[in-house]
């Protein structure tokens, strides 16, 4: 499951008509350089989150599309963590800003922006396969440098995890207060940026 669907569902769930708040073109893309993008955002109101935010781009050239979404207004900057004791809490709605840092401690793996981030909004058990497909990606792509012991380890970690086996936890780092993780007492916000999210402050 990639977690569009997730997106997907939200929006069919609009609770109003989408208000088209911006439409260009000309603007430069990012895969192939050429100002061949044209670029619409738009207001949706869905459930859970209100307001959201969706921006899509696309490349009459290269054919490269994207989707971002952010939640329409900010709170302050603030560390969310979620601990996770089994299924229940893997379907927790969450909302990443593109300028977010996830981490999950017990493995140490983490998910710091770099400036061709987008905002998405999925589950917990969706941002797990986030994790695994970069996982796998990076175990793949990183040659002689890899530590396939590792890698296998944390893939396995990963997989039990999305099937409800592994208690852990998820720390989101809400640099600009545009991410929500929607839940009950699971869910503890902490209105500060302390250090251990300070060093996974992207670099922009
Ligand atoms: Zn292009």
């Amino acid at each position: 499951m990639a977690g569009d669907e997730v997106l997907d569902r939200l929006l069919r769930e609009s609770s109003r008509e989408p208000v088209k708040l911006v439409d260009v073109s000309g603007v430069s893309c990012p895969a192939c350089e050429s100002k061949s993008m044209s670029v619409s955002e738009y207001m949706y109101s869905v459930p859970f989150f209100g307001n959201i935010v969706l921006s899509v781009g696309e490349c009459s050239r290269c054919g490269y599309r994207y989707r971002d979404v952010r939640l329409a207004e900010a709170t302050e900057p603030k560390k969310i963590i979620v601990r996770v004791e089994g299924e229940e809490q893997l379907r927790l709605l969450v909302a990443r800003s593109p300028l977010s840092s996830i981490f999950i401690p017990e493995v140490g793996l983490e998910m710091i922006p770099s400036r061709a981030s987008l905002g998405f909004i999925t589950t917990v058990e969706g941002l797990l396969h986030r994790f695994h497909e970069v996982t796998s990606l990076a175990c793949k792509e990183g040659g002689g440098e890899v530590d396939v012991e590792k890698c296998r380890s944390v893939l396995e970690w990963l997989e039990r995890a999305i099937e409800g086996y592994e208690r852990f936890t998820i720390v989101i780092c809400d640099f600009d207060g545009l991410s929500k993780i929607v839940g009950g007492r699971e869910v503890v916000e902490i209105s500060v940026i302390d250090e251990e999210c300070r060093s996974r402050e992207p670099s922009l």
